[in-house]
């Protein structure tokens, strides 16, 4: 600090909008990998203190010895820190159902770029102590301070219901599947793919199987937890929606159902660099966001492939664009991602849902947050990092 040296923290550095990379010359670059303790577990209070550097999987295998889980699920969940998480404000395939980074986080303890510590871990869930700092860390990158620390709801442990995959005729066909099967209770994940992300799982070396093959559009992947009922009969609720499916017999076939969901971004990559949009809409929206979309992408940019991929839960689509021929980069038009934007805020959502803002998207922020909230936003900034020292030209680029 003394020296004014711009800091970026970097944890596991799978974050998807680059707020880990420096942009400044010059600037340290502060790993919290090694800060990686379990700092307390505390079973009757259902929570866990850990340090910044804690890895998902690892605070999840610390809750697990004792019955509970942490019920966050990212498919980096190896690599991705707890200070990650929390500095994106991630959200993943449970965050419908659970919460994401914002709801799952309870206290937090940060250096602040002056050099003062900040803390609110305690194991309580009501603090009404004025207003909270640490929630404004939630989602900053990094631009706000260095989390050390955070303290996290666990929930009791759940047995793995069935998984079941599903193809449906449309959108809003598969999001009445997830209301039906939700009002049966023990859903936990529930994941539309469309037929051209199954095509571009086809013959990818190492694709699992693709047991409905790709002749539907609309595929569902859903899983229940802590259910005693049977496959077919939390399936029956949303029978007329069905058109052929699915259901896991075995933990192999259950691994090869969800695979099909982990490679799917591996397989849109094969083609060249996808253009991603990570959009959250209302659940009522999913459908008129998708066709309206998908139309926009097509009169415009007919050389690049829609091929989205939702959480259906809680309305976050990753709208992606790939290059429909394998090795050619053809040109792209950003103003194509700004109207994606737009429309996902004339749909009532939102143009970043969980993967943040860092560089890249720091000027749509400024685009399409009201004025009064770039106001503020930039005001809390000037008030705790005059200098400019934390993570500069993230989130707040076009801000400060
Ligand atoms: C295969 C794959 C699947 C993914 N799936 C999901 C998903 O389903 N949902 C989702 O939300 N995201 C997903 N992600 C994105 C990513 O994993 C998350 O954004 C994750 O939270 C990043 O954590 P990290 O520790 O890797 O952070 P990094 O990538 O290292 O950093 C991300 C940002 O946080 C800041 N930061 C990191 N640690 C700290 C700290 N201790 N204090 C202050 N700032 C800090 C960095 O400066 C940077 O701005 C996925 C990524 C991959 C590669």
């Amino acid at each position: 600090v003394a020296a004014r040296l711009p800091m970026v923290p970097q944890g596991g550095r799978t974050g998807l909008a680059g707020g880990a990379v420096p942009l400044v010359p010059g600037s340290v670059v502060i790993s919290l990998t090694r800060m990686d303790g379990l700092r307390e577990i505390d079973a009757v209070g259902r929570t866990a203190t850990v340090d910044a550097g804690c890895t998902v999987e690892q605070l999840d295998a610390a809750a697990g010895a004792q019955g509970l889980t942490f019920p966050f699920r990212i498919g980096s969940g190896g690599s991705a820190q707890i200070g990650g998480v929390v500095s994106t404000n991630a959200g993943g395939i449970r965050a419908w159902r659970h919460g994401g980074a914002r709801q799952l986080v309870i206290g937090i303890e940060a250096v602040l770029p002056d050099g003062t510590v900040w803390s609110s871990l305690r194991g309580v869930r009501k603090a009404s102590m004025g207003p909270d700092l640490g929630q404004l860390l939630i989602g900053a990158e990094g631009t706000l301070g260095i989390v050390t620390g955070a303290t996290v709801e666990l929930r009791r442990q759940e047995e793995t219901g069935p998984t079941a995959f599903v193809a449906v005729r449309t959108v809003e066909d598969a999001v009445a599947l997830f209301s039906a099967l939700e009002a049966g209770g023990g859903l936990d994940a529930c994941e539309l793919i469309s037929q051209a992300g199954m095509s571009r799982l086809a013959g990818m070396p190492g694709a699992p199987p693709l047991p409905l093959g790709m002749d539907h559009p609309w595929y569902v992947l859903v899983e229940w937890a802590g259910t005693t009922t049977d496959g077919a009969g939390l399936l029956e609720p949303a029978e007329a929606l069905i058109v052929d499916g699915v259901m896991a017999a075995s933990e192999q076939q259950r691994n090869d159902l969800w695979r099909i969901r982990e490679m799917h971004g591996a397989a849109c990559r094969r083609a060249g660099h996808p253009r991603q949009h990570d959009v959250a809409v209302p659940r009522s929206a999913i459908a008129a966001f998708m066709a309206e979309a998908t139309n926009v992408a097509r009169q415009r940019a007919p050389a690049w492939q829609p091929v989205p991929i939702a959480h259906i839960g809680d309305g976050n689509v990753h709208f992606d664009l790939v290059p429909r021929d394998a090795g050619s980069s053809p040109a792209f038009d950003c103003e194509l991602s700004a109207s994606i934007h737009d429309l996902a805020h004339r749909c009532g959502g939102v143009f970043s849902a969980e993967h943040g803002i860092g560089a890249a998207r720091a000027n749509e922020l400024h685009r399409l947050m009201p004025p009064g909230n770039a106001q503020a936003l930039a005001a809390i900034k000037q008030a705790l990092d005059p200098h400019g020292l934390m993570n500069p030209g993230k989130v707040f680029g076009s801000l400060a």
